[in-house]
């Protein structure tokens, strides 16, 4: 028996279309599962989604906007109508504004917890029953270095990746008599298009991430494929409300 094998499983990755997300989705089909790329732009998601297909297995692109309920419900409603099923949940979209918290306008903040934080609960919400009557299931959520620490400029992103830690605990609680684990990866710093933008914004980040980090590189979207692939299948069946960094030792180190 292969403790991490997914195949008849079927994941949805929020976010799927770039850097992390596409990251976690092409690790989730080299382990077998069907794989719906979930994202606002079309046209990167059928990209995405032609890009895990070369595993050989079954692959979908579906327009969502996770900061949308309607939205939500649809992306779960539609998964389940293609593929008959949905066992993994991987709540990966994100996105952030840097500038100082005296500055932020409301809506700025609310589109940062709207999309980070109120998204990972409305697409959790949409896929508890599907889950439920399929005997059980695994949602995944991504929060950050900014679960555990704070930065002036990540005042909404600080507040909704530490959100999503506690709301991955209560989901856990809740759903675990019915075969349900929620659990949190906490990535370090990954080279991806956000944080390429984070490094135009923020004087000095390059060489602070690199000497804090242990492991003296920045990850790559790569890096958080295997921690998925476990939280996903049959080997993670009695770890829930979890929160593992995968951060090269950033965390570990003062
Ligand atoms: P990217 O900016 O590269 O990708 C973000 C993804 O989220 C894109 O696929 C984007 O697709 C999607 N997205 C953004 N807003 C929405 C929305 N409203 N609805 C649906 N999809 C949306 O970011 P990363 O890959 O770096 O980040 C992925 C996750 O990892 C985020 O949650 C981020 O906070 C987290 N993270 C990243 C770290 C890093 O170092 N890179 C570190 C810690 C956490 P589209 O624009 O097509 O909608």
């Amino acid at each position: 028996m292969n403790l991490f094998d997914l195949n008849a499983r079927v994941a949805v990755v929020t976010g799927g279309n770039a850097g992390i997300g596409l990251g976690i989705a092409k690790g989730l089909a080299a382990a077998g599962a069907a794989v719906v790329i979930a994202g606002r732009r079309p046209e990167r998601n059928l990209e995405a989604a032609r890009a895990v297909a070369a595993f050989k297995v079954s692959t979908a692109a579906l327009e969502v906007d996770v900061s949308n309920e309607a939205s939500c419900r649809a992306m779960v409603e539609n998964t389940v109508g293609r593929f008959g099923r949905l066992d993994i949940l991987v709540n990966n979209a994100g996105t952030t504004v840097r500038k100082q918290p005296e500055t932020y306008t409301l809506a700025e903040w609310n589109k940062v917890i709207d999309t980070n934080l109120n998204g990972a609960f409305l697409c959790a919400h949409a896929a508890y029953p599907h889950m439920k009557n399929g005997g059980g299931g695994k949602i995944i959520n991504i929060g950050s270095m900014m679960s555990i620490f704070g930065a002036s400029y990540a005042a909404a992103y600080a507040a909704s990746k530490g959100g999503i830690v506690q709301m991955t605990k209560a989901l856990a609680c809740a759903w675990a008599k019915d075969n349900i684990q929620v659990n949190a990866i906490l990535p370090g710093w990954i080279d991806t298009p956000l944080t390429q933008s984070a490094l135009r914004e923020v004087p000095g980040l390059n060489e602070r991430v690199l000497a804090r980090t242990p492991a003296g590189r920045w990850g790559e979207p790569k890096d958080l494929a295997g921690v998925a692939v476990f939280l996903a299948s049959g080997a993670s069946g009695f770890v829930t409300g979890a929160a593992i960094p995968v951060d090269g030792g950033y965390s570990s180190q003062v």
